[in-house]
């Protein structure tokens, strides 16, 4: 490992701030001192990723190509300095120097290019790839706003742009060599060369596609991979020769379109909107990152043939489906291939991740925009659509019904679920009740069709980043404990769970505990203006506002409490915080108001002096990777609580779990994981089972009016939507909550969430959860399993299982000379 003693760093950083902003040291201002310190950085990495960039090339390897329209990476200056075995250095450099590392690392923003867990996914995988070794490219979009920036103003969210790029990126290096043109729209036609029809696109706009390639340190191995993010600037900057009108017009559209393309990322987590520019973001990245593999592997490979075996391309999700029929158009037109050949190469190329089974999810462009948009891409897609259907005749004769339920393009949509499953020689579900799902329910016919593509790959979490980097107090006493392996193989942890039994380690690791409840109260109080007591619960719910994820469901909780406690103000309770932190997609209106409800409640609640703060509920404004590090390291109990069959693993989850919070969930997604790791007795499950809930599903639903005519406590929560009990200016302001639990008017179903089916289900996991609490040393040793038992939930782990399973890479071994 290239090092870098702390005198060098110091006359580095000095250097920088100077070259950078002509100032002196003490005339800098934190974000230029933060500047300074990643440039520093950024020359150790550099060496290292052109050694780790010739080693690719001179060994040949395979690579992977990660496609993702999202990358939520977090910041990356603490997270470098970690990987490259510096911080200690570093963070002496800086105090001689009159600074703090940690208040340096706060002039970071988040690269939030990303919506929630899928993005982290990609985000944790790029971490565990060049930790592990393995050839890698993430390939994304260089959105120059990311996720918006949550406010919130009298309760209500409000979007703010979000101008990461505003004093520049330290970490990112143009590519201008790379830039190659991405053509939309005009018109295929179809020439004959004497031996073949030739397909060639006129009439068209294009962009040029510009990289970004940021570097994936690697953990202590020299390794550095590459995200490269493209940027789309217009083809001729207004070089306009010729005056006449056409061009004119055209040269703006071109310029415009440029613009837009990467102007934002789309706010919606598991939510197709249908929009033509997200189409065009999509085709934008997949075709440049393509274009580009294809280039480089040509520069080292003789024969097209060989591409499966020196390339696989993951798609995260259907995102990045369109790659299928690009690399095909590639094949065909550029490499002037036939059809079996070209689709050969394509389907042992192409590999597909599931990520939701949710309706709503699923991606199905309208023809007439896909064709218009992309019309050689499309006339693709047909063929592909044509020639599978013809094996779904073979197999399935005379079966309209496997036809309908099947085809690529149907009832005037391209399904890109199901381009991805028929060109993908792997298809794979996060978590195995997700993958059992897919196999049983959602995907059952492609199942039938098509077993050995089907497999499972439970996600996972680098803890390198969330507990390494985001708890450095429970790491360093865990490496104390025992040793240093776990941050390059998790499974070491178990060994701490000796510990669970020595009480002078339990006191130790709950002293841990509370410092770190005393770091995210402190936040808190900056933050939100709100005392909250370290000695409290905190019951953590963090992650994207969804109806599924049932935020409403921990909500109305409170109030139920909340009236427990008006009416028998001297009930014996234990103090609880109840932490909420969620964006939600600008568009979804009840998403919006669940906010606001919490908000309301939580005001109604933090300044009602007759609970002797007995109950607080807070709001985190703005959850991203970086308050997020702050939040799991202090949480006790993680909320995990989604209407059973809905989330198709969750990652949240995990990194509680890392960081010895004790689960309460439903058996949904990896939790079902988690508690056979942990054991039921280390967390607390409740409701429906995925079983029971499509049960209902599938017979119509269940009829919550029952619940609500029977149940006098969920009647008086509920009546308080209604009354003006949490908001006396605007009684009405809560009404289509209410509605949605037990209204059926518009025919819609009521309570699709199966909220208060599973509320006392729910009230009663809460009140074991009070009742473990009381017990000091059965909930220390518990929070110390779950941190024992988090070793199967390393990214590690998931992507030594896509290497095996899927990918075939080899590891690469970078010395520096
Ligand atoms: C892990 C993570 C998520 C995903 O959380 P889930 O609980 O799995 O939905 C979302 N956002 C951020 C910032 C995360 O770190």
């Amino acid at each position: 490992m290239q090092t870098f003693d702390k005198e060098a760093i110091k006359k580095s950083i000095i250097d920088n701030v100077k070259n950078q902003f002509r100032k002196t040291i003490d005339e800098a201002t934190p974000q230029q001192v933060y500047q300074a310190v990643a440039y520093a950085v950024k020359d150790v990495i550099i060496d290292n990723w052109i050694a780790t960039q010739k080693t690719f090339d001179d060994l040949k390897v395979k690579k992977v190509y990660y496609l993702s329209m999202e990358f939520l990476m977090g910041r990356a200056l603490g997270n470098n300095i970690i990987n490259l075995g510096e911080q200690k250095e570093i963070r002496e450099a800086l105090e001689e120097l009159g600074f703090d590392l940690n208040a340096i690392e706060d002039q970071e923003p988040d690269p939030a290019l990303g919506n929630g867990g899928l993005g982290r996914l990609a985000a944790c995988f790029l971490d565990s790839l060049a930790t592990l070794g393995y050839p890698a490219y993430g390939c994304g979009i260089r959105y120059h706003y990311g996720m918006f920036k949550q406010k919130i103003e009298n309760g209500y969210q409000i979007e703010v742009p979000d101008e990461w790029l505003k004093n520049g990126y330290p970490f990112e290096i143009r590519r201008a060599e790379y830039a190659t043109e991405v053509k939309f729209g005009g018109y295929v036609k179809t020439v004959w060369n004497g031996q073949r029809n030739v397909f060639v696109q006129e009439g068209y706009q294009s962009v040029l596609a510009v990289p970004y390639d940021m570097p994936i340190v690697g953990y202590g191995n020299n390794v550095v991979n590459t995200l490269r993010i493209w940027d789309a600037q217009p083809i001729n900057t207004f070089s306009l020769t010729a005056f006449d009108k056409g061009d004119y017009q055209k040269a703006v559209e071109q310029e415009n379109l440029a613009k837009n393309l990467v102007e934002v990322l789309y706010p919606n987590d598991n939510h197709y909107a249908g929009k033509e520019l997200r189409l065009k973001q999509q085709y934008f990245f997949n075709s440049a990152s393509l274009q580009v593999a294809i280039k480089k592997f040509k520069e080292q490979n003789e024969d097209i043939h060989m591409l499966p075996e020196k390339v696989v391309f993951q798609m995260n999700d259907t995102h990045p489906t369109v790659s299928v029929a690009e690399l095909m158009r590639i094949l065909l037109d550029e490499e002037h291939l036939e059809w079996e050949d070209a689709w050969d190469i394509t389907t042992r190329c192409c590999a597909y991740t599931n990520h939701t089974i949710m309706a709503e999810a699923l991606e199905k462009w309208p023809i007439e925009l896909f064709s218009r948009l992309l019309p050689r891409i499309y006339q693709i897609v047909e063929e592909i659509n044509r020639r599978f259907l013809l094996e779904v005749g073979q197999k399935y004769p005379n079966n309209y019904e496997k036809v309908k339920k099947m085809a690529i393009i149907f009832d005037g949509q391209v399904k890109m679920a199901h381009l991805a499953i028929v060109a993908g020689f792997s298809v794979n579900g996060v978590a195995r009740l997700h993958t059992e799902i897919l196999k049983k329910q959602e995907l059952r016919d492609f199942y039938e069709m098509m077993p050995e593509k089907f497999n499972n790959k439970t996600n996972g979490i680098t803890q390198r980043r969330f507990l390494l980097h985001g708890n450095p107090l429970l790491a360093q006493w865990v490496t104390d404990k025992i040793g240093n392996e776990w941050i390059t193989d998790l499974p070491h942890i178990s060994k701490l769970a000796i510990y669970a039994e020595d009480e002078k380690c339990r006191q130790e690791f709950m002293n841990i505990k509370y410092q770190n409840k005393l770091r995210l109260a402190k936040y808190i109080k900056e933050h939100n203006g709100i005392d909250v007591d370290p000695r409290s619960i905190f019951d953590v719910q963090v992650k994207r506002l969804h109806e599924y994820k049932r935020q409403l469901l921990n909500i109305l909780h409170v109030m139920y409490l909340y009236n427990q406690l008006k009416d028998n103000p001297g009930i014996d309770m234990v103090p609880r915080t109840f932490i909420f932190g969620a964006k939600a997609a600008a568009g979804y209106q009840i998403a919006k108001k669940t906010i606001k409800l919490i908000n309301s409640v939580a005001d109604v609640i933090n300044n009602d002096k007759s609970i002797n703060g007995k109950i607080k509920v807070v709001f985190i404004e703005d959850y991203k990777v970086s308050n997020a590090e702050i939040i799991f390291a202090a949480a006790d109990v993680s909320e995990q609580i989604s209407t059973a069959s809905k989330e198709a693993s969750g990652t949240g989850n995990m990194k509680f779990m890392l960081n010895g919070a004790l689960t309460l969930g439903t058996m949904d997604g990896a939790n079902v994981e988690i508690v056979e790791e942990v054991g039921e007795d280390n967390a607390f499950i409740f409701g429906l089972t995925s079983d029971e809930v499509i049960n209902f599903e599938n017979n119509g639903g269940y009829n919550p009016v029952e619940i609500f005519n029977t149940d006098q406590e969920i009647r008086r929560v509920l009546m308080q939507l209604i009354n003006g009990y949490y908001a006396p200016q605007d009684p009405e302001l809560f009404r289509d909550i209410y509605n949605s639990l037990l209204n059926t008017k518009n025919s819609a179903k009521a309570d699709t969430y199966f909220i208060l089916k599973d509320f006392h289900s729910y009230a009663d996991a809460q009140q074991r959860v009070e009742a473990a609490y009381r017990d000091e040393t059965k909930w220390a040793k518990a929070a110390m399993m779950n941190v024992a038992c988090s070793g199967k939930f390393s990214s590690d782990r998931t992507i030594e299982e896509y290497v095996r399973d899927i990918w075939h890479l080899k590891k690469v071994k970078v010395e520096l000379d």
